[in-house]
């Protein structure tokens, strides 16, 4: 199989290369490093059905040979993030679709948007179940991304209908865990950074507001799922456990073994109030199911951004390793003469072409 990754060098999209070469795949990561990093799959760089290509997907691509599939993950996801890139964006959610759309069709690949449960907007219905439309604020600071995710939405079921695409989309609800980015403003990253510096922890408002949290590993397990299925959802994709987000803060205080306290700061315009996902498609239609407990999970990433902010995690004696709640990160084997990251190379007109 061989597959792109799209997004493939930010946080979910790193797991996902791992996972793909893991289960035997052939994996071509396209990135333009806007808010991912390429030290997220340094330790790929010399698997040899590994290739890297520093693309933008809202310019026009192209991969040599066969295509399998195509995933696209290709976004800023976090608040800060996409409200910093307010037309990359939406360019990514509009013309990056359209793109991938079109490779997957010429290549007669599966195509894999991965949307959002910022698809619900700040949800009315709840827990929230595929078939709510949501409650979103066009014009507001998280349209942006909210709104470009509805319309990827749309565009993806629009090739299904007129080209006969095999499309997929899953919505997926909040997910951490290792290489997330530290300073990307979201939740968990934020918490555990201030815990682990000794400064006081951040909650947004009161603190009641709910999320769902699913563990990295899970997720990509369910998006995998998906992929090798000819479905064509929205699937929502999401740990159905639910906290409030001061219980969160809590938690990782007490994770993190220090004894920072808790500070309350205004909630930002248009912060969903509650957020759940209703998995029961997802379990009758991929067979899939979260299974790592919120406790081992923040436990294991909080003891991987210890590690990058060189930092000891003071609670972390005996909690769970990664290799103990999953498979172990896969090594990297070195094809013979090989030590430079696999390209994709680019075209004069910005398209990506493969070297190989
Ligand atoms: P991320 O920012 O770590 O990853 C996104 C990646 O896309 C980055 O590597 C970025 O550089 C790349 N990218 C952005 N615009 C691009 C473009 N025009 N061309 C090429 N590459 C581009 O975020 P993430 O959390 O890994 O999210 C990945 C995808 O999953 C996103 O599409 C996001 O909307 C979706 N998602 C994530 C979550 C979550 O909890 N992490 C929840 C819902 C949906
Ligand atoms: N949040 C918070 N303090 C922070 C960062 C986030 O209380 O330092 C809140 C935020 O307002 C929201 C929740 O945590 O209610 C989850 O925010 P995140 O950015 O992780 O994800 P999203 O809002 O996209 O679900």
């Amino acid at each position: 199989m061989r597959v792109v990754v799209a997004g493939g060098a930010g946080f979910l999209g790193s797991h996902l290369c791992e996972r793909l070469l893991t289960d035997g795949a052939e994996v071509i990561c396209l990135d333009n490093f806007a808010t991912g990093r390429p030290d997220n799959v340094s330790n790929l760089r010399t698997h040899p059905r590994f290739e890297l290509g520093c693309h933008d997907v809202t310019n026009f691509v192209h991969v040599a040979g066969p295509v399998d599939a195509v995933l696209h993950l290709a976004s800023p996801a976090s608040p800060l993030h996409y409200r910093d890139l307010p037309l990359e964006t939406l360019m990514a959610g509009a013309l990056g679709t359209r793109n991938l759309l079109g490779l997957a069709r010429a290549k007669k690949a599966r195509f894999l948007l991965a949307s959002t449960s910022e698809v619900y907007g700040d949800p009315l219905v709840h827990p929230q179940t595929e078939s709510y439309w949501g409650n979103v604020n066009p014009v507001g600071p998280r349209s942006m991304y909210d709104e470009a995710k509805r319309y990827a939405e749309a565009l993806t079921t629009a090739y299904r209908i007129t080209h006969e695409t095999n499309t997929g989309i899953v919505r997926i609800f909040n997910t951490y865990g290792p290489r997330m980015r530290i300073d990307d403003g979201r939740a968990i990253p934020a918490f555990v950074a201030q815990a682990l510096r000794g400064q006081p922890v951040t909650v947004a408002g009161d603190g009641s507001q709910t999320r769902s949290l699913c563990y990295v590993d899970d997720l990509v397990d369910g998006v995998l799922r998906m992929l090798r299925t000819d479905l064509p959802g929205p699937v929502n994709l999401g740990n159905p456990r639910e906290m409030t987000i001061l219980e969160l803060a809590q938690l990782v205080v007490e994770l993190c073994g220090t004894n920072v306290p808790i500070t309350f700061v205004p909630r930002p315009v248009d912060d969903p109030m509650v957020r759940r996902p209703d998995i029961t498609l997802a379990r009758s239609q991929l067979g899939w199911e979260p299974r790592v407990d919120l406790r081992d999970g923040l436990a294991v990433a909080i003891a991987w951004f210890a590690d990058a902010l060189n930092l000891p995690a003071q609670a972390m004696a005996g909690r769970p390793r990664r290799s103990q709640l999953v498979d172990e990160a896969i090594p990297a084997p070195r094809r013979p003469g090989q030590d430079t990251v696999g390209l994709v190379g680019l075209r004069a007109d910005g398209a990506a072409g493969s070297t190989t």
